[in-house]
This record gives structure tokens, sequence and C-alpha cells, in this order.
């Protein structure tokens, strides 16, 4: 399925394509596809429609342990772990050149497998990917160490050493990019990877190591064990030769990273975790409507299911009534339909039981507020876990769509009068992922700004992000940084060698 073009496929296209795809299934352990030992699958199920589109190998410890011997052993062997800096350039850069070329594919996988619009697949998701592992291979062979400056007849020397076998664990909502974010950077700072997909979306990862390999990424540096989280996830998380895990999913789940590392070996852990992040919308925003098209793009893209989502609005009480109104209108534009038509305006929820827990959360919404739009689940030619974009008004701060992380497309309105409201509202949460301020005044833009708790704030925008910026959150959206530079800390140690004459 090569296909070089960027333009976007009609709907007919991407049936026809999605009628001839051929998922790889097997686990990727020492640059092969081989079953699990136990033979078990678990069926790869495509939410929009709920047939099944794979079977896929279910990995548990024994899997895992293989594919951290593989993994070490490729680490040991110095193929890629002390090559020449500008040799994983070639290779990275290759690996975003292929990810492009197959662009199609992937974003295929990623929409049959979890209900994405494959048009935002392909628009969205595989340039975010291919260019996170083509700036990781660009930076690589631009890193430099330190001379410390020590007294006279010393020579220290300061380089970043890769750490070992990093395990890298995702969640479902953009498989392909938080595969990138992980592995890219693991990658060219020369560790092996052991990555656990997020079991509902298995399918692109499985295709991406296949591509690594043909890039050049030596056998065993990569593996993939697709998987479920209490065994496969879990066995990763206690193996005691597993240098690092990079962690991205809920709160939950990165606590027990946290634990399985005190049981073990001491592992370093990162964790990129759950939000509830606010959009706070002031009375002198320059562009009311633009502001209003944005927060619906920042709760409704990707079905809510989006880390960074702004999923609590904090809206002026002046301009409440005209703010809301206009979110009504631009809701509409996010009507749930067939993934792989293009005039969708959202997908299906990924499966069953996130499907349950948000229309859940809608329900026990009715009881408290006030619905504005939407607040009902439908269904694409009789099949499929769709929900309607979904806004509450009247919700009051402590309610528990406020504070509780949906992951779906629900939004909850608040009103306040003051700035210094705004902001208490705002921090008033166990989360600290990102947020958003639309205003006129670049001095209030700059006094709210420094007051938020949030790992990335968006001025007049929403979800504002790059491979050039850190990501990541303060509190319970847990510690450590993707993208950028930064991301390299997680994924080497600091060596000083120290000369003495
Ligand atoms: P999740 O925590 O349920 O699962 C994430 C990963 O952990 C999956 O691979 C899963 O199999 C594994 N896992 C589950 N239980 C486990 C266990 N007991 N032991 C070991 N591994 C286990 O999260 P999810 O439902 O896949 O994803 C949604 C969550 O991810 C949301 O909370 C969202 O905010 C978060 N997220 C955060 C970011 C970020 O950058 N901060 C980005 C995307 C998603």
């Amino acid at each position: 399925m090569t296909d070089l073009s960027s333009t976007q496929p009609s709907h007919a296209e991407w049936q026809t394509l999605a009628a001839r795809i051929e998922p790889r299934a097997q686990a990727w352990i020492d640059g092969r596809f081989v079953d699990a030992q136990s033979g078990r699958t678990f069926a790869a199920i495509n939410p929009a429609t709920e047939a099944r589109i794979a079977d896929v190998a279910s990995c548990d410890a024994d899997d895992v342990d293989r594919a951290v011997r593989a993994a070490r052993a490729a680490f040991e062997s110095g193929a890629w772990s002390r090559c020449a800096p500008a040799e994983r350039k070639r290779v990275l850069c290759r690996l975003g050149e292929l990810i492009t070329r197959h662009g199609r594919e992937l974003a295929l996988l990623d929409s049959l497998n979890m209900g994405k619009r494959a048009a935002d697949a392909l628009a969205v998701d595989v340039p975010g990917a291919a260019g996170v592992f083509a700036w990781y291979g660009e930076a690589v062979d631009k890193l430099y160490g330190e001379v410390a400056p020590t007294d006279p007849g010393n020579l220290a020397i300061v380089t970043r050493e890769p750490l070992g076998v990093v395990g890298a664990v995702v969640p479902w909502n953009f498989p392909l990019d938080m595969v990138a974010w992980k592995v890219a950077p693991a990658l060219a700072a020369g560790n092996s990877v052991v990555l656990k997909p997020a079991e509902q979306s298995p399918l692109s990862a499985l295709r991406l190591a296949e591509l690594a390999h043909e890039a050049g990424v030596p056998r065993g540096v990569l593996n993939v064990v697709p998987g479920f989280g209490h065994t496969a996830g879990r066995a990763l998380g206690l193996h005691p030769d597993v240098d690092a895990v990079a962690f991205t999913g809920s709160t939950e789940i990165g606590k027990k990273f946290l634990e399985y590392a005190g049981q073990s070996n001491m592992k370093q852990v990162w964790l990129e975790c759950g939000g509830k992040s606010p959009n706070l919308v002031f009375d002198d925003v320059d562009d009311i409507d633009l502001a209003a098209r944005k927060a619906c793009f920042g709760i409704f893209f990707n079905q809510g299911e989006v880390c960074s989502a702004n999923s609590r609005l904090l809206v002026q009480r002046s301009i409440h009534d005209d703010f809301v109104a206009r979110l009504v209108e631009h809701a509409r534009a996010y009507w749930p339909g067939d993934p792989l038509d293009p005039a969708s305006g959202m997908g299906a929820i990924v499966d069953h039981a996130q499907f349950e827990r948000v229309c859940a959360a809608i329900a026990r919404g009715r009881e408290r507020a006030t619905l504005a739009a939407g607040g009902n689940a439908c269904q694409v030619n009789g099949k499929g876990w769709f929900v309607e974009p979904t806004i509450f008004t009247g919700v009051t701060p402590d309610d528990p769509l406020a504070t509780d992380e949906i992951f779906g497309p629900v939004l909850a309105v608040i009103p306040f009068d003051t700035e210094d409201e705004a902001i208490r509202l705002a921090n008033d949460s166990i989360y600290g992922l990102a947020a958003s301020v639309w205003t006129g005044s670049l001095a209030r833009a700059h006094r709210v700004s420094a007051q938020l708790r949030a790992g990335t704030v968006s001025v007049n925008t929403v979800d504002a992000l790059s491979a050039q910026t850190p990501f990541g959150g303060f509190r319970q959206s847990g510690f450590g940084r993707d993208l950028s530079l930064h991301a390299l800390d997680k994924y080497t140690g600091l060596k000083t060698t120290w000369i003495t004459w």
C-alpha cells in the first residue's frame, strides 16, 4: 500500500483501501514478527462498525521477557547504542520519510482500530509522527557534551549516556504519535526500546516497527509487545532489566508504574498522565467567534479523547450567553459520522467500555447541569459507539463534570466574574497539563499565564504544541516532558569522566 501522495482520499477511496488492508498482528521481537508464546490472541475491533479487524498476539510476561532480552543484547552489541550519531540520524530521518510514504496505510490503521477520522489521522497524526522522527534524527548529531570548569591538572568531561533498555507504554488516543513521542527520542539517544501499545490500538505500532527495520534500525533495538495492561504492561513495569519506563496514560495507571519501580529495580519512571484543562475566555477577547470555534475544536477534536482537551470552559459572565450560543452553533461541525467519510465531524469512541463511561458521565451531568447541546449516543448504519458533541452549562466547580477527566466530547461551561476568580477556578484541579487564555490584553495574557499551573499555556489559541516545545504536566498530570531536546533528559544519564594528571 505504498502511497507518496499527501492529498486526502475521498470516502470511496478510504473504503477501498480499508477493504484491502492487511494489518500486522503478531508481536515484533528481535527483528521479526512472532506469535505470543502462549499462542493467545485478542480481537482488534473497529469501534465504528463493531467488526473484528485482526486477531492480535496477546503478549504476557514471557513475551516481555523475550523482548527485554533481545533489547538488552542489541544494546550491549553496540550496533545502535555505540554507532555514530550521524548514522542514527540517517536511519531516523529515513524512518520519518517511510512514515510519510506509507501515510495512508498508517492513518487507516489508526482510524479502523480506534475510531478517529481517517482524514485527521492523515493530516495530523501522520505528519506529526514523521516530523518527530525527523526532528530527533536531525538533533542527534548536534548534541555536544561539556567540559567542567575544574581545577588545573584535571579534565572532567560530562557526556550524555543512553540508559539501556527503555520500556514505553502508551495509550490509544493518538496511537502513532504517542509511539513517536517516546520511541524517537529514546532511539535517538542510543537506547533499545520495548514498546507496549494500548490493547485498543496496537496496529499502527506493529507496522511502524516493520518500517523502522526497513529504515535500518538494527534487530532487537525496537520491539513491540501488544497485550493488556495487567499482563504485558505490568510485566514491563516490574521487569528487573528495564532501565526506565516512559508512560503515557491515565493518572491511575501512572501511579501503578511508580509502585512497579519500587517493587522491582527502582527503574526510572516518567509519567505523562491525565488532564482537565481549563480554557479561560475574558470579555476583552479580540474575536469572540474565533474563540468559540477554537473552544469547540479544543474539546471535540478526536472525539474529545485528547489528554490536553479544553474540557472546562471558564467564560466571563458578561459574554456568557453570547458565547454559549456561538459554541452550540460551532459544535454542529463535529456531528459524528463514518470515520472514513471526510464529511463526518467526529469519529467513534474508542471502545464500548469508554463509550459507556462517557454516556454515564453525560447521564449524571443531565441531573445537575443544563444541557445546551448534544447529550446523546448515536450509531452510523445501525452500528458503532458514537456520542454527540455535548455542552453543559451551569456547571458548578465541584461537580464531577468539572473535576473528572471524561475523555470524551463533553464540555463543562462555568461562568466567572473577575480575573482572580478565573485563575482560582482554573487552578482548582488535581491536574496541571494545559490551559488556554483568550484576551485582547497583552498585560492580562502575561499576568494570567504566569499564575496558571499548567505545562502548556496557549494564549489566543488552544492545544499549542510542536516538536520544538516540551509537553507534559504539573501535579497529577505527571512529570518529565515529551518533545523538544528536554525529552532527551528522560532517555539519557549524565556521566562524568574525570582525568587527573
Ligand atoms: P490507561 O492508563 O488505561 O492505559 C495506558 C497504557 O497503560 C495502555 O498501554 C494500557 O494497556 C496500560 N495499562 C493499563 N493498565 C495497566 C496496568 N495495570 N499495568 C501496566 N500497564 C497498564 O490510559 P488510556 O485509557 O489508554 O488513555 C487515556 C489516558 O491517557 C487519559 O487519562 C489521558 O489523559 C492520558 N493521556 C495523556 C497524555 C499526556 O501526554 N499527558 C497523552 C495522551 C493520553
